[in-house]
C-alpha cells in the first residue's frame, strides 16, 4: 500500500535544478570574459560547480528511472473510522440542511398536494415542485454516499452530473448551468458491453467523458473496481489512466500528424511502462498484427491512411496499455457502412480476446443491438430507460425509445412499419422543460407529465424507466 510516486513533482525539482545549474554556468562564462582577474577566478569556480552539479544529476536521474520502473500498483489506503465518522458527520449535516422546509413551502407544498389529488392543475405550482424534486434527488444522492460499490461490477455510476456553468455572480455563484449530464446511474460488469443511444446533445460523450475524469464531474459517485474515483485528482488518476481508455469518434482528428504509427502506439507503453524499453517495439508489431495493421505500416503517417484503418491505430492505441474499460465514443459514424462491419467485429473479437469491457456510445441503435448486452437511452442528459438487450429491444416501455426503435429499418418487406414520428427539435439543456422533460415531444404526454418529473424506477428485474405511464408510488 505504497502511495504512488510523485512524478510531476520530482520532475518539475529535478527541471528547476538543471535551469539554475544551467544559469550559473552561464554567469560565470560571462565572469570568465571580463578582465577582471579576482572576477576572472570567481567565475572558474563558479563553472566548476556548475559543471559538477549537472553532472551529479546524471546518477540521480538513473535512480529516478528506476523508482518508476519499479512502480507499484495504487492500492488506496482503507478511511479510518475517524475520517469515515467526520464524512458521516458532514453527510447528517447536508441532510439537515436539505430537509429543512420552511413553514411557507410547507404551505405551498401542501396546497400542491391538494391539487393534484383534485387534478386541478391550474392551482398547481410549478416551481414549488421543481425544487422539491431536486431536493428529494439530492437527498437520494446522499442516503447512496455510504452504501458500498456493487463488488460484482467494474463500473457503478451514481447520480452522476456534469453541469456547465454558463452564467456566475462576481462571487463566483453559478446562476445559470447547462445540465449535460444530469443524475445519471447504472452499473456495468467486466466482459460486458453497454450501449449508450439518444439523439445529438444529449449527454452520451459528456457522460463518457465525465467517467474518465476528462471533466471533472459535478457531483455524483464513479465506482471503478470498486473505488470512488470521483473526487480523484490528476495526479492519483494517472496509475488507472492505463485501466481506462477512449476510442474517439473521429479518426481524422485523434491521431498527430507529424507522428509515425510505430511512434503513436510506443509512446503510451514507454510512458506507462507497460514492458521493458527493450521490447516494445516487438509488443507494439505485435499489437498492430492484432489489430489487422501490417508491420510496414510502422513507419507510415496517419495521412497515408483511409478511415477504416486510422480508426484500427486509434483502437490498437487504445489498447497499448491493456486497459480493462474502453469508451467507444461513436467509434464508426465517421466510417462508410462496409467499413463499419469491420470494425465492430474486429471490437468484438478483441473483446472475447482480452476480455475487455465496453461502453459504447452510438446513435446507430442497429450497431447498439450487435455488440451491447445492456443499453440505456439518454434524453436531455438523463436515463430514461436501462436494461438488458433483450427486454429494450423486445419490450421498448419508455414513449422516447418506442420512436427510436421504429425508425429502424426493418429488411422484411412484408413487416409494416409503424413509425413514431417525434415533433419538434431537443430542448435546451440550459433550460429543460419542467415535469418530464421528454413531455414537449412525447405523443401519449398527460397533464400531470408537464407538472411532475417521473421517478426512475425498476419496473422488471434490471429493466428501469422513468414514465408516467407506470405506477409511480412504492407498492
Ligand atoms: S412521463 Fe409523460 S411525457 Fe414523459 S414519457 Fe411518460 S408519458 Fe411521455
Amino acid at each position: 500500500m505504497k502511495k504512488p510516486f510523485d512524478y510531476a513533482l520530482i520532475r518539475t525539482l529535478y527541471t528547476a535544478a538543471a535551469v539554475l545549474l544551467a544559469l550559473f554556468c552561464v554567469v560565470s562564462a560571462i565572469c570568465i570574459f571580463c578582465l577582471v582577474p579576482v572576477i576572472w577566478w570567481l567565475g572558474l569556480i563558479l563553472l566548476a560547480a556548475g559543471g559538477a552539479g549537472i553532472g551529479s544529476l546524471f546518477p540521480f536521474r538513473k535512480y529516478m528511472q528506476k523508482r518508476i520502473d519499479e512502480q507499484p500498483e495504487w492500492i488506496e489506503p482503507p478511511v479510518s473510522e475517524e475520517e469515515l465518522e467526520k464524512l458521516r458527520k458532514k453527510n447528517e449535516q447536508r441532510r439537515a440542511k436539505l430537509a429543512e422546509i420552511t413553514p411557507e413551502e410547507q404551505a405551498l407544498l401542501d396546497k400542491n398536494a391538494e391539487a393534484l389529488a383534485n387534478g386541478d392543475f391550474e392551482a398547481f405550482d410549478d416551481e414549488v415542485e421543481a425544487r422539491k424534486e431536486q431536493r428529494e434527488r439530492e437527498l437520494r444522492a446522499l442516503d447512496d454516499e455510504f452504501v458500498p460499490a456493487d463488488g460484482e461490477s467494474l463500473l457503478e455510476v451514481r447520480h452522476l452530473k456534469m453541469y456547465f456553468p454558463l452564467k456566475k455572480t462576481i462571487g463566483g455563484k453559478v446562476t445559470l448551468a447547462l445540465r449535460a449530464v444530469d443524475d445519471v446511474s447504472f452499473t456495468l460488469k467486466a466482459g460486458e458491453t453497454l450501449g449508450i443511444v439518444g439523439e445529438s446533445g444529449c449527454g452520451k460523450t459528456t457522460m463518457g467523458r465525465s467517467i474518465l475524469k476528462l471533466y471533472k464531474p459535478t457531483g455524483g459517485q464513479i465506482f471503478f473496481e470498486g473505488r470512488d474515483i470521483a473526487g480523484y485528482k490528476p495526479s492519483k488518476m494517472r496509475p488507472l489512466r492505463t485501466k481506462m481508455q477512449i476510442i474517439f469518434q473521429d479518426p481524422y482528428s485523434s491521431l498527430p500528424p507529424r507522428s509515425t504509427v510505430g511512434g503513436i502506439l510506443s509512446e503510451p507503453v514507454k510512458v506507462h511502462h507497460i514492458v521493458p524499453a527493450a521490447e516494445v517495439k516487438d509488443y507494439v508489431l505485435r499489437l498492430m498484427e492484432q489489430c489487422g495493421l501490417r508491420d510496414y505500416y510502422y513507419e507510415r503517417y496517419p495521412h497515408e491512411f483511409s478511415g477504416g484503418q486510422r480508426q484500427r491505430i486509434c483502437i490498437a492505441r487504445s489498447l497499448s496499455v491493456k486497459p480493462k474499460l474502453v469508451i467507444c465514443d461513436e467509434p464508426v459514424s465517421a466510417l462508410d457502412v462496409s467499413i463499419q462491419a469491420q470494425i465492430i467485429n474486429l471490437l468484438r473479437n478483441l473483446q472475447e480476446e482480452l476480455g475487455l469491457t465496453y461502453l459504447f456510445i452510438s446513435h446507430d441503435l442497429s450497431v447498439v443491438k450487435h455488440i451491447s448486452d445492456k443499453i440505456g437511452v439518454m434524453y436531455l442528459g438523463t436515463m430514461v430507460e436501462f436494461g438488458d438487450k433483450k427486454s429494450i429491444f423486445h419490450n421498448p416501455m419508455h414513449p422516447y425509445t418506442q420512436a427510436l426503435f421504429s425508425a429502424v429499418p426493418n429488411p422484411n418487406p412484408d413487416v409494416k412499419m409503424d413509425r413514431v414520428v417525434l415533433k419538434g427539435d431537443i430542448p435546451s439543456p440550459a433550460d429543460p422543460p419542467k415535469g418530464c422533460k421528454f413531455h414537449t415531444r412525447c405523443p401519449i404526454a398527460k397533464e400531470i407529465c408537464s407538472h411532475i418529473a417521473p421517478v426512475y424506477k425498476e419496473y422488471e428485474p434490471g429493466h428501469f424507466v422513468a414514465c408516467h405511464c407506470y405506477p409511480q408510488e412504492e407498492e
